[in-house]
């Protein structure tokens, strides 16, 4: 599993099938100020909506921000977009989320084409045809390679409980190292388990470092083993949302029915569970059912359980019964091996050189990597020769920025005290004078434009104080800023320093 070797497991749609795209002529189609209906371009704005959250601003920036939507014939949507090696890429990489997106805003959308549109007109020579509408997109449709549990035979993509499973989320494709070796391996034993070793598996840890594509892979992994177990994978946000609707529409027993019937449960991020009574009621509920059966369930949160905020105390305790499996932040040695992996299945090159730097700059998650990569395949690709470190790090320059430090709540508590040559202590206690009172305030303001600590996290490390005294705080100063120049040169100067 270590080192990937560029194909999905056997049985799952094979991540080739999507490449057969190429040719679509240069352009033939362009229909000349072809328009789309409000509704089309709406559905296509939502659709595009969806995708930038599943893959991030960066990699929506470089291949899916760009495409421009022409026309829908037949079914197929045709998007353009400016460069034949853009086509190419977006097509074998993208394709079928993209189709998996639209359709779901708009169900009679059945294929997407891709055209380039700005290249040299005539290059292309081979028939759009072969871009197929259709059948690539629909045989791919990994909503369909998901056990589904539902009978009513709609359209409707919420009639089966779970969702799409991501064809590339495979234990293959999933590169080991320490941070992640415990979650991988617990994932592995549930998906290839014949019994139930523990339940539930609870999966957490910081964004971007794999979770979902843990999940994917074991539902992928239980459906190529034991394609008789029902394995419903579904994001906590989603589970709310058709609880909601159920409810509005009178139909809670249906849906109760819908997930008490499968094997393995699967619940994506449940802090977004948090402070939703009825719909935590209802998965506790669903919760204690598929237990008391032995049925399977898996859950994943950005924290542990007991960090969970807002969510209920049973259902905490209920989380720590299984095991419980943390993906710790990447380290060094496993983002330049998810680099080498992830690069080899890449239309360029990129020598080892460039791939430790980035290893080294980029520590915050996978999923920064990835973009990270993608950008500089975009500008290889541009200037046809291999890329430097150089010209890594002007590509990268904001990303890398973003990576410099890491700065904690101590250290800006130490540079201002330092500025305004007051105590630490000062930082922490209850003394209103404004001598002590204004820096501390400064010092909230910065722990919270600086870190990704909340205001509560935030309040306890000022002496315990409370979230509305820290998000007070952060008005207050911001209000100074605009109207004090001594003081808005005091935090441009901490800024500075703290930033290194
Ligand atoms: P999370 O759910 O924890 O926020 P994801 O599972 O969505 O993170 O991962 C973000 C991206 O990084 C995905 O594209 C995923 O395939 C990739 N990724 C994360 N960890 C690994 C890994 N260990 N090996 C390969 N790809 C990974
Ligand atoms: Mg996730």
């Amino acid at each position: 599993m270590e080192k990937e070797t560029g194909g999905t497991s056997p049985g799952i749609a094979p991540a080739g099938t999507a490449r057969g795209i190429s040719g679509g002529a240069q352009d033939k189609a362009a229909p000349a100020g072809a328009a789309v209906s409000p509704a089309v371009s709406k559905a296509w704005a939502r659709a595009r909506a969806g995708l930038r959250s599943e893959f991030g601003g960066e990699a929506f920036r470089s291949w899916i921000g760009p495409l421009t939507l022409e026309t829908v014939r037949g079914g197929t949507a045709v998007l353009s977009i400016k460069s034949r090696f853009l086509r190419d890429w977006v097509s074998s990489n993208y394709r079928e989320q993209i189709l998996r997106h639209f359709k779901a805003e708009l169900p009679a959308i059945e294929a997407v084409d891709l055209v380039a549109r700005a290249g040299a007109p005539g290059a292309d020579a081979s028939p759009a045809a072969e871009a197929g509408s259709g059948a690539d997109g629909r045989a791919q449709d990994p909503d369909q390679a998901l056990t589904r549990v539902d009978g009513a035979a709609d359209d409707d993509a919420d009639s089966t409980p779970s969702l799409p499973l991501e064809p590339r989320y495979t234990f293959d494709s999933f590169v080991v190292g320490k941070p992640n070796e415990l979650a991988c391996a617990a994932a592995q034993r549930v998906a290839e388990a014949d019994d139930i070793p523990f339940n539930p598996l609870f999966i957490h840890g910081g964004v971007g470092l794999g979770k979902t594509h843990l999940m994917h892979a074991m539902a992928w992994r239980i459906r190529e083993r034991a394609p008789w177990r029902r394995v419903a994978y579904i994001s906590a946000e989603k589970f709310m949302y058709r609880f909601i609707r159920a409810l509005r529409f009178k139909d809670t027993l249906a849906f109760k029915e819908q997930f008490r019937s499968v094997d393995v449960l699967m619940i994506d991020d449940v802090q977004f569970m948090s402070d939703k009574g009825a719909t935590q009621e209802e998965f506790f509920h669903t919760f204690n059912a598929l237990m008391d059966e032995r049925r399977q369930v898996v859950v994943s949160a950005d924290k542990s359980p007991s960090d969970l905020s807002g969510i209920e105390e049973r259902l905490v305790s209920r989380f720590n019964w299984g095991l419980v499996a943390d993906v710790h932040p990447t380290t060094y040695e496993l983002r330049l091996s998810i680099l080498q992996t992830k690069a080899a299945r890449m239309p360029c090159r990129f020598p080892d050189k460039v791939l430790e730097f980035v290893a080294h700059k980029i520590q915050s998650n996978v999923r920064e990597l990835e973009g990270a990569l993608n950008r500089m395949a975009a500008h290889a690709s541009l200037i046809g020769r291999d890329l430097t470190i150089e010209m890594a790090a002007d590509v990268l320059k904001d990303m890398l920025r973003a990576n410099e430090r890491h700065i904690t709540i101590e250290e800006i508590q130490r540079s201002v005290c330092a500025h305004f040559n007051i105590k630490m202590t000062d930082m922490s206690s209850a003394r209103r004078a404004r001598a002590v009172a204004r820096p501390r305030q400064i010092a909230m303001y910065l722990a919270k434009m600086l870190t990704s600590r909340s205001l509560p996290e935030i309040g306890r490390k000022f002496g315990n104080r409370d979230h509305t005294t820290v998000m007070h705080a952060v008005r207050k100063i911001e209000e100074l800023r605009a109207i004090d120049p001594s003081i808005n040169e005091d935090v441009e100067i901490l800024i500075r320093t703290l930033r290194g």
